[in-house]
C-alpha cells in the first residue's frame, strides 16, 4: 500500500461499520490535538467542509472523511483549525464528532444511523424544532 500524505501519520483512512471513516493508528489522551486541517477556506458548507465560524469553512481532505457521531469522541477546535480529543482513543478506534454541534446547516443533510434523528445542523435544527411545534411532522420542505 502506498502512503497516503495527504492522510496525517496517525491516522488511517478506511473501511467501517459506517462506510469509510477515519481511524487512528496510535492512542490518543483526552485534550490532544489530533490534526490541523490544511486546506481551502470557502464561504459555503459542502458536503465535506468542516466549519470554522461565520461564511467560514474548510475543505480538508482528511476531515471530509469524518464521519458523523451523537456520541463523538474528537471536536473542532475553530481557531486552531484542529481537531481535538474529547475522551481518551484507543488505536484503531474511528475518529467521529458531532456534526450537529459544530455545523450550522448541513450542505446535506441526513437521517442519523444511531438515533435515527435528521442531521441538518445546529442553526437550522432548531429553526426545525420551532417549526415542528406547528406542523408536527417533517416533510421535504421543512428542510429548505
Ligand atoms: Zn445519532
Amino acid at each position: 500500500m502506498t502512503k497516503d500524505t495527504r492522510v496525517p501519520p496517525d491516522l488511517v483512512i478506511k473501511e467501517g461499520i459506517h462506510g469509510e471513516g477515519v481511524f487512528t493508528k496510535v492512542a490518543f489522551k483526552r485534550g490532544d490535538t489530533l490534526f490541523q486541517m490544511k486546506g481551502k477556506i470557502i464561504q459555503h458548507p459542502t458536503r465535506t467542509s468542516v466549519q470554522l465560524g461565520k461564511d467560514k469553512h474548510i475543505e480538508d481532505y482528511t476531515a471530509g472523511h469524518i464521519n458523523h457521531s451523537c456520541t463523538p469522541n474528537i471536536k473542532v477546535n475553530r481557531a486552531k483549525h484542529s481537531f481535538e480529543c474529547i475522551v481518551d482513543i484507543d488505536a484503531n478506534e474511528e475518529i467521529m464528532f458531532d456534526y450537529n454541534e459544530n455545523e450550522e446547516s448541513l450542505a446535506n443533510p441526513f437521517y442519523c444511523e444511531c438515533c435515527g434523528r435528521i442531521i441538518v445542523g445546529k442553526k437550522r435544527q432548531e429553526a426545525l424544532k420551532k417549526k415542528r411545534n406547528k406542523t408536527f411532522h417533517l416533510n421535504e420542505n421543512t428542510l429548505k
